[in-house]
């Protein structure tokens, strides 16, 4: 049912212009629960931005969606395989976290979609300047650059929609008989990292708090790897354990202790080379270098991501030093 005719098309045109990548959408068995898994590596003009994952699930009232994609065009491409497999209204989109990747395609669901109700946590609100004015510049710096790296894809015409609804630690709902629990994770990859568990069919969205497939991305100025630690442990304790999870970036996984591993060893890796290289005085430059990064070389987003990451965590590991 789900092979329609678009899926096969090379190019399918969006207002947003044309989206020529493959756009398979992929069901779990035995849940009305579909996702769409991005290509690896850093968003730029051959993946046409399409590089995170999101889902949504069908009930009888309407269907809830999880992140909207990083462009406009990705985020109408979603709303057609919605349309695809049902006509029910989009009942609300829940978002990860507030980052380029998983928000531009918001736009699409506000002016295709009757703009349904946005929920995230609440330090959402600092990517769009909530609290401090630094904060609201680096939303608009992200926008200009993607402005440049994924044109036409992301243009003059593209904005970021805020949250219509926010909350803080711990909130479930139910649409159309469906138990739906979101919980703050953050801050770890941003300040606001959530997970959505779908209940009844212990399924697992996991946002950015969990990669498969490429260097995790760390370098935002608020990530706090101490704390991504604990949220990772706390996953690999939920009771049940979700039969399926799907990640942020990567494949889906059916084994949390595995898919959340890559993330744990990596973080865990950079975090240990830099505290040494704190304690032991050295700049951060002679201490990258000196690190063996064999192991994680040759993942996707390597070049882009880890000397960046490498850095964020040099800083926090040396603000803990101070502590
Ligand atoms: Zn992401």
């Amino acid at each position: 049912m789900l092979q329609a005719t678009v899926l096969t098309a090379n190019e399918v045109e969006t207002p947003y212009s044309a989206v020529s990548l493959p756009f398979s959408l992929h069901k779990i068995p035995g849940a009305p629960v579909y996702y769409v898994i991005g290509l690896s590596g850093v968003p730029d003009s051959v993946n046409e931005g399409h590089t995170s994952n999101a889902g949504f699930v069908v009930t009888n009232d309407g269907v809830v969606v999880f992140d909207a994609l990083g462009t406009p065009a990705l985020g109408y491409r979603l709303l057609q395989r919605i349309r695809e497999v049902t006509d029910k209204p989009v009942e609300r989109i829940v978002i990860s976290h507030y980052h380029a990747d998983h928000i531009y395609g918001l736009q699409a669901f506000k002016e295709h979609a009757g703009a349904p109700p946005v929920w995230a946590q609440q330090r959402a609100l600092d990517y769009l300047g909530g609290s401090t004015a630094s904060q609201g510049e680096d939303a608009a710096r992200r926008l200009a650059q993607r402005r440049e790296a994924l044109f036409p894809w992301v243009s003059k015409s593209t904005y970021v929609v805020a949250p219509t609804h926010t909350f803080d630690d711990k909130m479930t709902f139910t649409v159309g008989g469906i138990d739906f629990e979101l919980k703050h994770l953050g801050p770890a990859h941003a300040p606001g990292d959530i997970i959505m568990l779908v209940k009844n069919y212990g399924v697992l969205f996991s946002g950015d708090v969990i990669y498969k497939g490429r260097v995790p991305f760390l370098d935002s100025p608020e990530t706090d790897t101490s704390h991504w630690l604990e949220g990772l442990e706390s996953l690999a304790k939920l009771q049940p354990q979700p039969r399926y999870i799907i990640p942020g970036h990567g494949d889906i996984s059916n084994d949390t202790k595995k898919a959340i591993k890559v993330t744990q060893d990596y973080i865990g890796y950079v975090r240990r080379e830099m505290q040494k290289a704190v304690e032991d005085l050295i700049p951060f430059d002679e201490a990258y270098d000196a690190v063996d990064w064999s192991q994680y070389k040759n993942m996707p987003a390597f070049n882009a991501s880890n000397r960046g990451n490498a850095y964020r965590i040099y800083l926090e590991m040396e603000a803990n030093n101070l502590k």
